[in-house]
């Protein structure tokens, strides 16, 4: 099947208009009608060659919200009609340890990429930047009755990837979490670390965006280019979570986790990031990473977006935008996730 998409053609050139082929809907199948696919910062390092040589045409997009139009012989978990959602993973081995303990994304074998990725079949996969998808059953999620299906495209990238290690280092009552970068990642993290009942702290590089800080759920706001900030916050925090997409200063922002504090960094910066293991032997801290979430940990967080009433904050584009798009994300200029209207790409 020959459908309409967006692809960037070579590394830090402009996406455009194209055609890609989508496979035959296989017997454990779902064929989706893409509605909305988010733009995740991670779209913009892989086709800027951050991370490495790409195989171009890459089309990005692992933020997939559509309706399912087709399935498999063999599919139960989905019906022609219902609202599902695709993230960054659509395919693993599914027999090694991780993948047994719902840890696909740490599949012993490589976690097959939405985009830019060898599927299990040999092929290249592409993302959501389209008009329909092809993909597994067992890695197509549920998109609960409730919430817009714009504002949940970023649930399955922004929100699983911080929703995980809220979960796993127990954000809730009584623990004070900070929050550094408040881009698509970090207003997720925000909103879900207040639902779960945390104190939760932006650090942003500039007040500019308090007001909305507070509006998605923050307790407090600081800006980290006001070095008073980080004296006034020393060893304040259980958990940190970093979801800057660049180099920051760790050992700076380490000073600021309580005895037993985590630092756990999302953001995926080209470079790599040092760390004067001072900053942790001082307080016992620790230095901890963190990549998307499990299938089944990615429908408990849909669900629980669905029971808070959480969704993105968004600005939906036509497709064609999505180049000034990405010029946006690159200059900290999004509020807080761009959003393709896939419509507009028919
Ligand atoms: P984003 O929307 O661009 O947000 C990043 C935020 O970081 C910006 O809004 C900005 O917030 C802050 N920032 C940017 N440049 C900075 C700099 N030079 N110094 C200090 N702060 C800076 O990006 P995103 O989509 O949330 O993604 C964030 C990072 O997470 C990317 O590296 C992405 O690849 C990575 N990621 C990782 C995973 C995973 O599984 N671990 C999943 C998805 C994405 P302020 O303006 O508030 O300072
Ligand atoms: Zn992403």
């Amino acid at each position: 099947m020959k459908v309409n998409a967006y692809a960037a053609p070579a590394a830090g050139e402009p996406l455009a208009p194209t055609t890609i082929e989508r496979r035959a809907v296989g017997p454990n199948d779902v064929l989706i009608e893409i509605e909305f696919a988010g733009i995740c910062h991670s779209d913009i390092h892989t086709v800027n060659g951050d991370w490495g040589p790409q195989p171009f045409p890459v089309v990005p997009g692992h933020e997939i919200v559509g309706r399912v139009t087709e399935v498999g012989a063999d599919v139960s978990r989905h019906s022609v009609g219902d609202r599902v959602g695709v993230g960054c993973m659509v395919n693993s081995c599914g027999e090694c340890t991780n993948c047994r303990n719902g840890d696909e994304q740490y599949c012993a074998q490589g976690m097959v990429g939405t985009y830019a990725a060898t599927d299990r079949d040999g092929t290249t996969t592409q993302g959501g930047y389209s008009t329909h998808v092809v993909v597994d059953a067992d890695y197509v999620l549920t998109v609960p009755d409730g919430i817009d299906p714009a504002a949940a495209a970023p649930l399955l990238c922004a929100g699983i990837t911080t929703y995980a290690p809220l979960r796993k280092w127990e954000a809730g009552p009584g623990k004070k979490v900070a929050v550094v970068g408040l881009g698509g990642l970090g207003h997720m993290a925000v909103k879900i670390a207040h639902a779960l009942g945390a104190e939760v702290t932006v650090l942003s590089q500039s007040l500019k965006k308090q007001e909305d800080g507070l509006r998605l759920g923050a307790d407090h706001y600081f800006a980290t280019s006001d070095p008073g900030a980080f004296e006034t916050l020393a060893g304040r925090f259980d958990l940190i979570v970093n979801t800057v997409s660049a180099k920051i200063d760790l050992d700076a922002y380490l000073g600021l986790l309580a005895v037993d504090g985590t630092l756990v960094n999302v953001g995926a910066p080209a470079e790599p990031l040092d760390v004067n293991v001072f900053s942790l032997i001082g307080g016992r801290r620790s230095f901890a990473g963190s990549m998307i979430g499990g299938i089944a940990l990615t429908q408990e967080m849909l669900d629980f977006c669905a029971e808070h009433h959480i969704g993105a904050e968004v600005e939906v584009i036509p497709a064609e935008k999505v180049n000034e798009a990405y010029e946006r994300v690159l200059a900290s200029d999004v509020r807080y996730r761009f959003v393709i209207d896939a419509s507009t790409l028919s």
